[in-house]
């Protein structure tokens, strides 16, 4: 199918808040349009709802969680939901994509990749419900049985972004309704497309009302779900400064908070790599999702022996990437999600130019006649103390430094307040292990690059997170736990004797 027949078959569609099961309006009335950033076409309109909408959506959340069936229910009845909810992706897959490239600026096949890792975390979600189990202790004495079971933690605030918005509310809200918890979701204005759609499956999937609330808007509806006294946790993926913001908020009440923030991810190539491959990892590491990406690969440190080789080879192959039109299956960088993304890239490629590194490729606008687009952006002869080499861009901009030996390689790989990732690129099985154990990141790659399973933990070290999604403890993160003692036979000792001493 053609860029444009794609873009011809969509037609924009209003989504309302979904309350207690229930579609509203905002009780403003008001709603906001989405455009999508590639072809400047509106994508779809939401209810635009605030802190008055937030405090029914937590209404209805409380009153499920306290009164209602979902977290009653066995696991496997949850299970059965969770992987209805998964073959509803599936059978949707391609008008969600569609969806998600129109609102994102994605490429479309990026996009279908993302559903279909979106569907297969609800499947986890579903193996998971049927697996929360907790502990008996059977060895405390022969008077004592004890047992300590899971108990879900309550009502959830999720918080999601606009750059992977279907993966990352199926990285959080599965888990959490897998135990029983229930929900209030807010997805970034920029794309609340599908997550709007989602709120409408889990329905269709059978979902009791009230469970999943989905709440679009923005401006302040964040900031009264981290704050809203009647939930018991919030889970937020986006900037680290916003992060801290949730952290405060939810800290002041003592609430659990789960935080996915920035990255600013090293991959270290050592001269004895393979560097075809290598290479090729560290132009799709930077550009994939235009590098709006919490796990971007935006700092590459090459040995200063094959520096020079490195940076010609990646420039010819970056050279090659097609950028373009989302909805054309060749285009690998589709368009910057937002005009407000667009200039913080602009930001940092002045501040790049101005700091005395040298620009390699790109640093500008991809002209067009629509939409927005930027250039693959490389940047060598980059130190430590540049805003480039140490702050979060979110955006299509590579930044290469160079080391000599894997101490200095490791040093600076550490040197940034990020630790979401890092990798290595060699073929010395004890630069490898050094790497993996002295790299201060939450999900160390060797010889490969952004690959991710349900099955592994992911979240960051230092101001890159808290907590850990997926992986077996996925689940571990929306319960809380309780100890019971059982006293078997009677009582035997006493406190007070009856003689009084
Ligand atoms: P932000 O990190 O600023 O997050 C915006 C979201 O947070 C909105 O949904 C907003 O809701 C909500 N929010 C704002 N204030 C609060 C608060 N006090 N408590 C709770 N929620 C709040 O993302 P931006 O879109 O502004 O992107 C800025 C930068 O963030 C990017 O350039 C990038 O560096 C980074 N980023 C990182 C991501 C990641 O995956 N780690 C994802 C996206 C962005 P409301 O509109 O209602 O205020």
């Amino acid at each position: 199918m053609t860029a444009e027949t794609a873009l011809a078959e969509h037609r924009p569609a209003h989504s309302d808040l979904l309350i207690d099961g229930q579609e509203v309006a905002a009780r403003t009335g008001e709603s906001f349009q989405r455009f999508s950033p590639a072809h400047d076409v509106p994508v779809g309109s939401y209810a635009r709802g605030d802190a008055t909408d937030v405090a029914d959506a937590v209404a209805a959340a409380r009153k499920a969680f306290d009164n209602g069936p979902w977290p009653r229910r066995s696991g496997q009845e949850r299970a059965r939901v969770l992987h209805r909810t998964s073959e509803l992706i599936r059978c949707e897959r391609k008008d969600l994509a569609r969806l998600e490239a129109l609102e994102s600026g994605k490429p479309i096949t990026q996009a279908l990749e993302e559903v279909d890792s979106a569907a297969d975390l609800w499947e986890y979600g579903a193996t998971l419900a049927r697996h929360s189990y907790g502990e008996a202790h059977n060895h405390l004495g022969t008077d004592v049985l004890a047992m300590v079971v899971n108990e879900p933690v309550g009502v959830v605030s999720i918080i999601t972004p606009w750059n992977f918005p279907l993966l990352i509310v199926s990285q959080k809200l599965p888990f959490a309704l897998a135990v029983g918890c229930t929900a209030v979701v807010k997805p970034s204005e920029l794309t609340p497309g599908t997550t709007a759609r989602l709120g409408r499956l889990l329905l269709e999937a059978g979902i009791d009302p009230g469970v999943v609330n989905v709440v679009t808007g923005k401006g302040g509806v964040g900031a009264a779900m981290s704050a809203h006294p009647d939930t018991d946790m919030v889970s937020f993926t986006g900037s680290t400064a916003v992060g801290r913001m949730v952290a405060a908020a939810a800290g002041s009440q003592l609430k659990r908070v789960e935080l996915e923030l920035g990255g600013k991810n090293p991959q270290i190539i050592c001269e004895d790599a393979d560097l075809d491959a290598a290479l090729d990892a560290v132009v799709f590491g930077v550009y994939f999702n235009a590098g709006e990406c919490c796990n971007s690969g935006s700092r590459v440190l090459v040995e200063a022996s094959i520096a020079d080789e490195f940076q010609r080879a990646l420039v010819e192959r970056a050279r090659r990437v097609p950028v373009g039109d989302p909805l054309d299956p060749n285009t690998k960088i589709g368009a910057i999600t937002s005009d407000e993304q667009l200039n913080t890239i602009e930001r940092y490629v002045a501040d790049g130019l101005q700091s005395g590194s040298s620009l390699l490729l790109g640093g500008d606008r991809r002209p067009s006649e629509r939409g927005c687009f930027y250039e693959p952006t490389i940047f060598a002869g980059v130190s430590p103390d540049m805003s480039i080499a140490n702050e979060e861009i979110f955006g299509p901009v590579l930044s290469v430094l160079t080391f000599k030996g894997l101490d200095e390689a490791i040093r600076t790989a550490n040197s940034t307040m990020y630790g979401l990732s890092a990798g290595i690129w060699t073929s010395n099985i004890n630069s490898a292990l050094t790497a993996a154990q002295r790299l201060q990141a939450g999900t160390i790659w060797v010889n490969r690059w952004m690959d991710g399973y349900p099955e592994l933990p992911f979240g960051g070290y230092k101001s890159s997170g808290e907590g850990r999604e997926l992986g077996s403890q996925a689940i571990g993160s929306f319960t809380q736990t309780k100890t019971i003692q059982l006293q078997v036979g009677p009582r035997t000792t006493r406190w007070v004797l009856e003689s009084g001493n």
